[in-house]
């Protein structure tokens, strides 16, 4: 009985990863699992860092060990037993690869469908499939060998043409005035050294940008160099940085700042050399393919009716269909991956499993709502479900009380965040939690009114005549003063929008992302704040000795770990191993240091402390202050010693927001704050942007939580759908005046959300 019971179960016992308490639990497989629970409470460490660890690990052990030193290497978990594994597969929000011959084509797989279909049924007839392959040299253009583009010298940054040569009318690195390129121009005799470039006539400004013409000789360090061949700046700084410092990546930062990318003039973009374009059916290339939007792909490739394509177009359809399903229908084959958000990656890396046919996997999904209108949730449910139906184990990390809703089996974990969370406070059935006396449950019983009174704003910041991407020429203000919520579903051109036009026109905005802060493993909630130095200065007070010694970054430092706190050890054939230092024990300071004390306290126990034990033991004005900012942005948990590389997205965020509370008369952007946030996270982030607003600041975000929308001032709604379907203002006014917009997307799940 037991064993049967076991093998339809994932066991784990006596978890202890970062702030798990010894947890025992388990899910059920072959069902949809959801992990709740606030930001930081320990869903990753059970989800990530114990399931998907072990099952890499036990996946690794079953390779011989040549090929097990070639595989990223994964610890053996902090747990007494995870039992029962099958292959986990983390379908998580990293983004798709940096290669740019990645596209969205090639890694749903859809784009070797499509040259399949062109091989065998477009005229005229070429061959093999890999004809149509811009990475492969049957297919791809010759002159950017399949990348689409190609880098060119930017004139107008290349040159000062208010000056003359002799002034340093050459800007570009190495054509300095007195350098070897330098001379080459200023002694050519082809120009007057005197003349400021904007009188040149247009044939001198020809010779000079692109010009060949006589040997020149000049002297250098008193000395006669060989006489070198006249060349126009544009070929020689071509010639000897463009091909040479880009893609050796020798001085490749440099010269980026003075080349422009453009579409390649060959292939005008498409990668693909003349005799594969030429190959068509119904008239269309591939390249035109792979240039639509999806949703309008499905029908083209839908109506291509040749008996040998019998069951090469369905399948392909099948995989545009999913994208569609999934909310991407307005991405194109075409667009390079590097350029997508984290939700769109991570969502399409779900058409990809989908389209396979293995069963009893485990599938991770870290937050696969990210960057979806609520329209598309109830879409990408239906997927989930698909996966499970196959025979899958689905686990999913999420926050979204709809995707919550398709749970077969909840783990709620809690109560709270990072020493006052990591246990499991509710297991079982939805409905189940909807009464359970957890934060979750709580959450899911009540839904945040529509906010009645809204604040009058201050003054207008406007973009105007906006064109880039998808946008319609959009002109649009934003009022200061309040809190504007930018609403519209997936590529309506919200973050265009908002990122790029509104942040040109208003540079001075302050952008609050979620991006990690600082990269140093020095680095920690005391150092960002500016807390270290009062701690400093508070132990330095107390001994009569200096600050400085109190710095695990100088002299009070351990000498064997240099303050880290811990010894990283690089083995040969193997990953490195990181462990505790045994000369200071992981206190980071000589032992001499930590003999200095403030309150019976070293140094290393503050560092110790949690942010809340930090806010009782300090009773001086200015490290309290630190303190309280980062309690309000919710913080609390965290220990300032922790190394800030382990932060989560959220966690960077509201440490970053902590830095703005008390400032007035800023205005803030924040692009879906919401991310790796609990409804109950959710409701403490509006109280943050309800405070800065009340402060006498603006704040501007890109939001589909329908509980921020709540709570706006003012909503700007984009679409009316994604790509070329949307790029314009569908709506701007309170939200109360969007319930009665008949044509928007938004208007319609708010009205669902109050009914
Ligand atoms: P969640 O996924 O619920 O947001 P996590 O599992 O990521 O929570 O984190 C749980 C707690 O463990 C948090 O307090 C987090 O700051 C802490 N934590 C996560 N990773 C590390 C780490 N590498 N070192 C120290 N603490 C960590
Ligand atoms: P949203 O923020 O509303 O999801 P975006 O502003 O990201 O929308 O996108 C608007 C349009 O611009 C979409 O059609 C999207 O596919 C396109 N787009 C966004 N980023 C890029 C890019 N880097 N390259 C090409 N097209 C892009
Ligand atoms: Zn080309
Ligand atoms: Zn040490």
């Amino acid at each position: 009985m037991a064993s049967v019971l076991g093998m339809s179960h994932i066991e784990i016992t006596g978890a202890r990863e970062n702030n798990l308490k010894n947890i025992s639990l388990k899910i059920p497989k072959r069902q949809i699992t959801v992990f709740t629970g606030v930001s930081g409470s320990g869903k990753s460490s059970i989800v990530f860092d114990t399931i998907a660890a072990e099952s890499q690990r036990q996946l690794n052990e079953t390779f011989t060990s040549f090929a097990r030193n070639r595989l990223p290497h994964y610890g053996r978990p902090d747990a007494d037993a995870v039992g029962n594994l099958s292959a986990a597969v983390v379908v998580g929000q990293r983004r798709l690869g940096g290669n740019s011959r990645s596209t969205v084509g090639t890694v749903t797989d859809i784009h070797p469908l499509l040259r399949l279909l062109y091989s065998r049924v477009g005229t005229p007839f070429a061959g093999y499939s890999n004809a149509f392959s811009f990475n492969d040299p049957a297919g791809m253009c010759p002159e950017c060998e399949g990348v689409g583009r190609r880098i060119a010298l930017d004139v107008d940054r290349a040159f000062d043409r208010s000056k003359s040569l002799n002034e340093g009318a050459i800007l570009l690195p190495g054509f300095r005035v007195g350098t070897w390129h330098w001379n080459l121009y200023a002694h050519s005799g082809l120009f007057d050294n005197d003349k400021p470039l904007a009188d040149y006539t247009e044939a001198e400004w020809n010779t000079l940008l692109r010009g060949s013409g006589p040997d020149v000789s000049f002297e250098v360090r008193g000395r006669m160099a060989a006489p070198q061949k006249y060349e126009g700046v544009l070929d020689r700084f071509d010639r000897l940085h463009i091909k040479r410092d880009i893609e050796e990546r020798a001085n490749r930062d440099a010269v980026m700042g003075f080349v422009s990318v453009r579409p390649c003039p060959l292939c005008a973009g498409t990668r693909l050399n003349q005799a594969a374009l030429a190959c068509r059916i119904d008239g269309r290339n591939i390249a035109d393919l792979a240039a639509m939007e999806v949703r309008h792909l499905v029908d083209v490739v839908a109506a291509i009716d040749a008996p040998v394509a019998a069951t090469m177009v369905p399948a392909i359809v099948d995989r545009l269909r999913h994208l569609v399903t999934i909310g991407l229908g307005y991405l194109s084959l075409d667009r390079p991956t590097p350029t997508l958000s984290g939700g769109e990656s991570q969502r399409i890396k779900m058409v990809r499993h989908l389209g396979s046919s293995l069963t009893d996997m485990t599938y991770i999904f870290d937050e696969p709502t990210i960057g979806l209108h609520p329209r598309d949730v109830t879409r990408m449910n239906e997927l989930l479900r698909e996966l499970r139906d196959k025979g899958n184990t689905v686990l999913v990390v999420e926050h979204d009380r709809d995707v919550i809703e398709i749970a077969d089996h909840v783990v709620d974990v809690g109560p709270r965040a990072g020493t006052h969370g990591g246990e499991i406070v509710y297991e079982g059935g939805v409905e189940g939690l909807r009464q359970a006396r957890t934060l979750t449950g709580r959450h899911l019983r009540r839904n945040p009114p529509l906010k009645t009174s809204f604040r009058e704003p201050t003054g207008a910041l406007a973009v105007t005549g906006a064109t880039a991407r998808n946008l319609r020429n959009v002109t649009v203000s934003f009022p200061t003063g309040v809190l504007t919520v930018v609403t519209g579903v997936a590529g309506s051109g919200k973050s265009t929008l908002v990122n790029e036009a509104f942040l040109a026109a208003h540079p001075e905005a302050v952008v609050i992302d979620q991006a990690a802060v600082g990269t140093s493993t020095r680095s920690n909630p005391a150092t960002y704040t500016g807390l270290m130095d009062e701690i400093r200065g508070l132990f330095a007070a107390a001994g009569g000795v200096s600050p400085a010694l109190f710095s695990f970054n100088s002299k009070g430092a351990c000498p064997e770990c240099q303050g880290l706190g811990v010894i990283h050890t690089d083995l040969a054939f193997m990953d490195g191993i990181t462990s505790v230092c045994e000369v200071c024990r992981g206190r980071r300071f000589r032992p001499e240091v930590l003999r200095h004390t403030l309150r019976g306290r070293s140094v290393s126990d503050v560092l110790e402390m949690t942010i809340d034990e930090a806010a009782e033991f300090f009773t001086e004005p200015k490290p309290l202050r630190v303190l309280r900012t980062l309690k309000e942005v919710g913080l609390g948990y965290l220990r300032l010693g922790q190394p800030l590389g382990s932060l989560s997205g959220g966690e960077c965020q509201r440490i970053k927001l902590a830095g703005e509370l008390h400032k007035r008369g800023s205005v803030y952007v924040m692009d879906e704050p919401t991310t790796g946030l609990h409804m109950s996270d959710v409701e403490h982030l509006i109280e943050i942007m309800d405070s800065l607003v009340d402060g006498g600041n603006t704040v501007i975000v890109v939001e589909h939580n329908l509980d921020v929308i709540k709570n706006a001032d003012w909503v700007v709604d984009l679409g009316p759908d994604g790509g070329d379907r949307g790029g314009a203002v569908i709506f701007e006014g309170t939200p109360l005046r969007l319930l009665d917009e008949r044509d928007s997307f938004t208007a319609e799940h708010l009205r669902r959300d109050l009914a």
